[in-house]
């Protein structure tokens, strides 16, 4: 008999993991919190290996495609040009698509029930869920549990896995500078603001969306009303959420008796913390997750997505010990060759671009260990 399958949350990960199990003929129900599928707008930016996981889909949500980065430190720039150029989309666009291809392959959505926690329950796992109308509890009962929830995942509480850290993420939607070209973002390196950066992306001929990552509590809003105020931008709508960042890897898979329970996207904490981007490595997860229930076995995906992401984590511990010295060195060795090779390999094939940024420039591999190793 084949195995029933419960997710929780319908969002990204979870409905892209629905699509990739119901596909294959598998029962799947989604179960989630708001009471329709309608997400509040959220403009993201990611590389084109999201059009290699999801197909077809995305091609739709894509509202802009950028084909070039300048960024800023310290009185110095530098451009990159992109080979394949990044792809912005609208996030709620994308969660409506990944919601119609959940459904037409067979799978189930219930809005409206808010998982709380599960039980083992001789072969099976039961789980209580509130609807949100009327407050009822009910009780259900699956083979194969997935949590899809998010950041403070119930799923991941109910399983053991302890909270994860979080941070900020907010974005202005502003009107573009006159002199920004509509395919190309930009990025500003301000230690003193933030330990990541700021970025503007376009997300049409007119408009973009700029933001930064609050790395502490109330500073993340404040510093970016101060950079918005001194290049007299206004903000037309805010977008904020936080987003958990990888620290290590979490146990997303756990056995009891004969259930296994399974976490995807954010609530795995599958995020790169160098970008504090999650929706690629959170469909590789999905594929991951898919993989290892529909062949029983751990897939092959879990491993390279977990060097991706502890590259990425390196590479934030490096960063987070810059000072703006660092930030104008660094931009500094972006030679030519360097710049191409940057081009030439995404921020989701981080194995490939170290290696061959470092060959070409091994002073950056440098100035990486000498941050390392003896911080600002
Ligand atoms: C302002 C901002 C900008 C960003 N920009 C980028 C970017 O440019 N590129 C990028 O790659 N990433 C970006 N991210 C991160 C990216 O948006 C997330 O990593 C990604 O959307 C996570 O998707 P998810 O499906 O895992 O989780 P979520 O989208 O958080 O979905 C979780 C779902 O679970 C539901 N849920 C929660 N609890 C329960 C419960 N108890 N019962 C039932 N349902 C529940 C929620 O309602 C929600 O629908 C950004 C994030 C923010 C906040």
């Amino acid at each position: 008999m084949k195995k029933d399958i419960t997710i929780i949350g319908g969002s990204a990960a979870g409905f892209f993991t629905a699509s990739l199990l119901a596909q294959k003929g598998l029962p799947v129900r989604i179960f989630e919190t708001s009471e329709s599928i309608a997400p509040s707008p959220r403009t993201l930016i990611v590389t084109s290996r999201v059009s290699d996981l999801t197909g077809s889909l995305c091609e739709g949500t894509v509202i802009n495609r950028i084909r070039h980065y300048e960024l800023f430190a310290d009185g110095r720039f530098a451009t990159i040009s992109l080979r394949r150029p990044d792809l912005v989309i609208e996030r709620s666009e994308l969660i409506q698509q990944l919601a119609t291809r959940a459904q037409a392959s067979g799978a189930e959505i219930l809005t409206g029930r808010h998982f709380l926690s599960f039980k083992p329950n001789g072969k099976r796992l039961n789980f209580a869920v509130s609807s949100n109308r009327d407050g009822k509890l009910v009780e259900e009962s699956t083979d194969i549990l997935i949590g899809a929830d998010g950041a403070f995942s119930k799923v991941a509480r109910s399983a053991g896995c302890p909270k994860q850290p979080t941070v900020r993420l907010f974005q202005a939607v502003v009107r573009l500078p006159r002199d920004m070209p509509s395919d190309t973002t930009r990025v500003w390196f301000i230690p003193e603001d933030t330990t990541y950066f700021y970025w503007l992306i376009p997300c049409s001929p007119t408009h973009g969306v700029l933001g930064l990552i609050g790395d502490k509590e109330k500073r993340g809003q404040r510093s970016l009303t101060r950079f918005l105020e001194r290049r007299n931008l206004i903000p037309l709508e805010i977008q904020s959420a936080r987003v958990p960042l990888h620290t290590h890897w979490l146990p997303i898979h756990r056995r009891i008796g004969q259930s296994h329970v399974y976490l995807v996207g954010d609530a795995a904490g599958h995020v790169k913390v160098s970008t504090v981007g999650g929706l690629v490595t959170g469909f590789r997860g999905a594929l991951g997750v898919a993989e290892a229930i529909l062949n029983g076995r751990s897939s092959r995906e879990f491993r390279a997505l977990r060097l991706e992401l502890n590259l990425h984590q390196l590479i934030r511990k490096v960063l987070n010990r810059f000072s703006q010295a660092d930030y104008a060195k660094l931009l500094d060795l972006l030679t030519p060759s360097v710049k191409h090779s940057l081009g030439l390999f995404n921020r989701d094939e981080t194995g490939k671009l170290l290696l061959n940024v470092f060959f070409k420039e091994p002073r950056l591999l440098l100035l990486g260990l000498r941050s390392l190793l003896i911080g600002r």
